[in-house]
């Protein structure tokens, strides 16, 4: 059964190490991080963009494949099922589906709309035992092909949005998503120890984990990062395998092309990814 993230991202706080939150596209996708979470017994987030879903077919389709998997596959940890950068509409379509787990990002509303909204939120996800994910200041990554530096959240605005309830904030601190450009900053750790001040024990949200420097991840998780999304990085790793699958000429040798063996390399790299990012998180044996 899919679980709020409340509990395991409190858990997660007080004993310092972060849980994963794995971006789905697929079944493939969806298997791999479970088996993996299962494995090493691991609480573990599955995140979802609106465009995912909308890939997927829909919210629906994301729920019923998770919950029949959660059932077939007999996975006991933690699971939360959780919309990523959800618009308001989004949000509201994921409450509906039966996601446990529910991100809003009104990081580009002015500060006063992303209160009002995130409210009420919080009322709805407060009533369904739902978790609810904000984010103040805008991170970073490629729109347009333009890649933006992630700005850094003002505190007392973070303060503001952890006031109203919410279960777990992200806030800017120089992280951005996709590939990290040559001349990136690194994470700013005086915008997150500001933060952490701010809030007290709210879990932060790291997004843009794919190439933030393992020491960076590690100091992060001590200041008081709780979830840490993934997301590029299981792409890049799948991507990786099936091409050299398929370089390999490995698709034309007897029934090489049957999509369950054209698409294992691949998922066998999505689950390698997931549980190098669990040990590197603290997040084994943690379920
Ligand atoms: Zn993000």
């Amino acid at each position: 059964m899919l679980v709020s993230a409340k509990e395991m991202l409190t858990k997660a706080r007080e004993g310092h190490y972060a849980v994963g939150q794995f971006n789905i596209n697929n079944l493939e996708w969806t298997k791999a991080v479970l088996l993996t979470a299962q494995e090493l017994n691991s609480p573990v987030i599955l995140g979802v963009s609106e465009g995912a879903g909308k890939y997927m077919t829909g919210f629906k389709t994301v729920v019923g494949m998770v919950n029949g998997m959660l059932e077939e596959l007999n996975i006991t940890v933690p699971v939360a099922l959780h919309l990523d950068h959800g618009t308001f509409e989004g949000c509201c379509k994921c409450i509906e589906a039966g996601f446990s787990s529910i991100m809003f990002d009104g990081s580009h509303y002015p500060i006063e709309e992303n209160i009002e909204k995130t409210k009420e939120l919080v009322a709805v996800c407060a009533e369904k035992g739902m978790s609810l994910e904000a984010e103040v200041g805008s991170i970073g990554g490629e729109e347009d092909g333009v890649v933006g530096m992630g700005e850094c959240a003002d505190p007392n605005e973070c303060k503001a949005i952890a006031d109203l309830g919410v279960t777990m904030l992200a806030a800017g601190i120089g992280n951005i998503h996709g590939k990290y450009p040559e001349n990136w900053k690194g994470l700013s750790f005086e915008t997150l120890e500001a933060v952490k001040e701010k809030t007290g024990d709210m879990p932060l949200v790291l997004h843009g984990g794919t190439g933030i420097p393992e020491d960076m991840i590690k100091k992060a998780i001590s200041l008081g990062v709780a979830k840490i999304n993934v997301n590029t990085e299981c792409q890049l790793a799948f991507a990786d395998a099936t091409r050299k699958y398929i370089e390999a000429g490995k698709d034309l040798q007897g029934k090489g092309y049957d999509p369950r063996k054209l698409l294992a390399p691949g998922f066998e790299a999505i689950k390698a990814t997931v549980k190098e990012k669990m040990e590197l998180f603290g997040s084994v044996n943690k379920a």
